[in-house]
């Protein structure tokens, strides 16, 4: 039986990508080895995404078409594009171009050679990216990894190629929050890296801006390490730990004399601060995790899927 292999794309308000994006995936399809489609998974895009995604998936039988009922977010369209895959390897590619489709056939060479289950693509350079995403960026993995049970491949995005035995174990995977790159990484098997040069986006603006970022690190962090937990409650052993200093200071200032606790406004003030203010951090983390809690215990779908185009298998 000839082997199969999908390419998933989330698209979100992507039209001034799109065209040029499929042209440049077919070709790189025509060329493999093996038989290849496209899963694009439409995140409730608001422009001209849906139906030129409609037409293409008319046209030609290998692109499959998801469409969300909204927004929810690239992970969700991520996760939804390996649910739907049923072909021996997929790679997960952004619709930007960023990544570009021609290094497919190298990284699939890859793997066959080195028996991988798994090649994550590590970016040597990045072109024409901001300084402050740059930056951003080298932070959040270098912490991620510091903070994490599970250490992470350093500047890696969620361009890869899985096999069918990553996807399988992925399907089990029960929690709707997910931090796809850092779940490829915990399910284990053989993962080796591809250096490659990430490019600029072909057209269009980023879908992610800084509020989704944030969020984006937020929930990596919480749902990849119970470390803030545990700063949180140092933090409170060092409040304790000043604030008995500070009763021993002004017992002795009152013994030896040396303490003027009549006049002591500004240091009970310092302290009631600090003390808030420590209470407050350790609460809010404390939140955090109970927020995904929450979140999981509702038991929601991590999306819902409005149309499916070309769709056979399930
Ligand atoms: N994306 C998505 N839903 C969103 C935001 C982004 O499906 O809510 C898609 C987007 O269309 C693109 C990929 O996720 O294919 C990565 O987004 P983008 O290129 O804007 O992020 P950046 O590369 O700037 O970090
Ligand atoms: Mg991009």
């Amino acid at each position: 039986m000839t082997r199969r292999l999908s390419i998933i794309v989330p698209c979100y308000n992507e039209e001034a990508v799109l065209a040029e994006s499929y042209r440049r995936t077919r070709a790189v399809i025509d060329r493999l080895p093996c038989e290849g489609e496209i899963i694009y998974i439409n995140d409730g895009s608001r422009d001209g995404t849906r139906n030129m995604l409609n037409e293409l998936a008319d046209e030609d039988p290998r692109v499959k078409v998801l469409h969300f009922s909204r927004n929810f977010g690239h992970q969700p369209a991520v996760s939804a594009g390996i649910h739907q895959c049923t072909a021996d390897w997929a790679v997960i590619m952004d619709a930007d171009l960023q990544d570009p489709p021609e290094l497919i056939p190298d990284i699939l060479a890859l793997s066959e050679r080195e028996g991988a289950n798994s090649v994550y693509c590590v970016r040597r350079s990045r072109e024409k990216e901001t300084l402050f995403k740059r930056l951003s960026a080298r932070l959040f993995y270098r912490t991620m990894n510091r903070m994490s049970e599970v250490q992470f491949p350093l500047d890696t995005g969620d361009f890869r190629l899985i096999d069918r035995k990553i996807m399988d174990q992925f399907k089990r995977l029960p929690e709707h929050g997910k931090y796809i790159r850092g779940l490829i990484s915990w399910i284990g098997f053989k993962q080796v890296p591809f250096y490659y040069e990430r490019k600029a986006r072909v057209a269009g603006e980023t879908k992610y801006p800084l509020s989704k970022m944030l969020r984006f690190a937020s929930n990596a962090l919480l749902y990849f390490s119970k470390k803030p937990l545990r700063l949180a409650s140092s933090l409170g052993f060092l409040a304790v730990i000043v604030g008995l200093l500070l009763a021993l200071w002004t017992l002795l200032g009152k013994i030896c004399g040396f303490s003027h606790a009549e006049t002591g406004w500004s240091s009970i003030m310092t302290a009631i601060i600090f003390f808030g203010g420590v209470q407050l951090l350790t609460i809010g983390v404390l939140g955090q995790y109970i927020g995904v809690l929450f979140d999981e215990i509702k038991n929601r779908p991590e999306y819902i899927i409005d149309e499916c185009r070309n769709c056979t298998d399930s």
